[in-house]
């Protein structure tokens, strides 16, 4: 007898009864084989690692006399309580798969004649993951996000890294729900459907499963990580794109970078709603820039050069002529957002005529001096005039 056998339940790898016929013991073993097999899992050690232990299984399972020996061992040392034999494990002789001196018939595996027996095991874990039609290419689901831009960031576009957390099947056991090196069996109760059916007055009614609760599999040994579930959640660090002159509230679509896809189909898309954070000195009416810019009473009324800030930190100078209105607007062009075809909006600078306020005794002489010169003057004649007629 091999010692390493008291360790090991043969039985669970290949997810049969212990009362299962040569024939189950056969079958469960195509399916599992053909579903783990190396060729499959080109460098997933965890699949390829379980193929070991269910071809082990399958090894002593369907040769009577060791099947018979290995029964009397277990149920001889069954709750020995820490009763370990030493000796290598298996594949210890080296030599990859069949390290333990067995030997595996692949033609008759993947030759076999019962077609879709992978398939039968996907679509029981893609049930257990809420009742969807499993095979077929499924596009991975739209995610939704928000970022919050400064204005700046905004106007020249940016690249936001976007972590993102979403279900997925649990990366120690691969969403199986067993613990690593043991496989899921199939429930004895419904043989792997998931419902069973009851008889009411002559009809019969299909309910999931009780032993099982419909997931058509029985964990015995549960993961660690996820208890069994089978769902973990994953994170993932998405490069967002924000294109330059994205405006707040904003929508934006990522092609792509949703949830991925299963069983070969598409990713899913990403939406990212954008919140830009307003300026102490900018504005944004659609693709124009707005600010308003202090001039003093001489400078609008004696023209000047004046300067004006623009996004970014530098400034331009504006020409204001002589007699500029309080209120008027200048426009500084291509100093605004940037549009989608790459040309830029304009910069709108609205004049705010400073009155003075605090003034010397110079200074007050010399604009009475000014109030002189140009005489008596009305401005409010016409407006007086105007409110009589109406
Ligand atoms: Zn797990
Ligand atoms: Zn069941």
């Amino acid at each position: 007898m091999n010692k390493d056998w008291l360790d090991k339940d043969f039985y669970a790898a290949l997810g049969v009864s212990k009362s299962a016929s040569a024939d189950e013991i056969k079958k469960a073993y195509r399916k599992l084989a053909r579903e783990l097999h190396p060729d499959k899992n080109p460098g997933d050690k965890a699949a390829e690692d379980r193929f070991k232990s269910v071809s082990e299984a399958y090894d002593v399972l369907s040769d009577e006399a060791k099947r018979k020996e290995y029964d009397e061992a277990r149920t001889l040392f069954a709750g020995g309580g820490g009763f370990r034999p030493g000796g290598g494990g298996f594949g210890s002789g080296g030599g990859g798969f069949g390290g333990g001196g067995a030997s595996y018939d692949f033609s008759d595996v993947f030759s076999g004649e019962d077609g879709g027996l992978g398939d039968i095991l996907g679509n029981i874990f893609n049930r257990g993951r809420g009742g969807r039609t499993a095979q077929r290419a499924r596009r991975g689901a739209d995610l939704d996000s928000e970022i919050s831009l400064g204005f700046d960031e905004a106007l020249s576009g940016v690249t936001v890294p976007l972590r993102l957390s979403s279900e997925s099947a649990c990366t120690s056991c691969h969403g199986t729900g067993a613990k690593a090196g043991t496989v899921p069996r199939l429930c004895p109760t419904c043989e792997g459907s998931g419902q069973t059916s009851r008889n009411a007055g002559g009809f019969a009614f299909a309910e999931p499963c009780p032993n099982c609760h419909g997931r058509g599999l029985i964990v015995d040994d549960p993961c660690p990580s996820c208890r069994g579930s089978g769902r973990g959640m994953s994170t993932r660090t998405v490069q967002a794109r924000i294109p330059a002159g994205v405006k707040d509230g904003a929508r934006i679509r990522l092609k792509g970078k949703g949830a991925p896809g299963e069983n070969g189909g598409p990713n899913g898309d990403l939406y990212v709603t954008v919140h830009v954070q307003s300026h102490p000195v900018f504005g944004r009416k659609g693709d124009n820039l707005t600010v308003t810019v202090p001039v003093t009473f001489t400078e609008a009324a004696l023209g000047a050069q004046i300067k004006v800030p623009v996004p970014g930190g530098s400034t331009v100078t504006l020409k204001i002529p002589e007699g500029t209105a309080n209120g008027r607007t200048f426009r500084v062009r291509g100093r605004g957002v940037t549009r989608k075809d790459g040309t830029k909006g304009d910069l709108l600078a609205t004049v705010d005529v400073l009155v003075p306020t605090a003034m010397s005794d110079d200074a007050r002489t010399a604009l009475q001096a000014y109030a002189d010169s140009v005489g008596e003057i009305d401005p409010r004649a016409q407006l007086l005039a105007a409110a009589r007629e109406a």
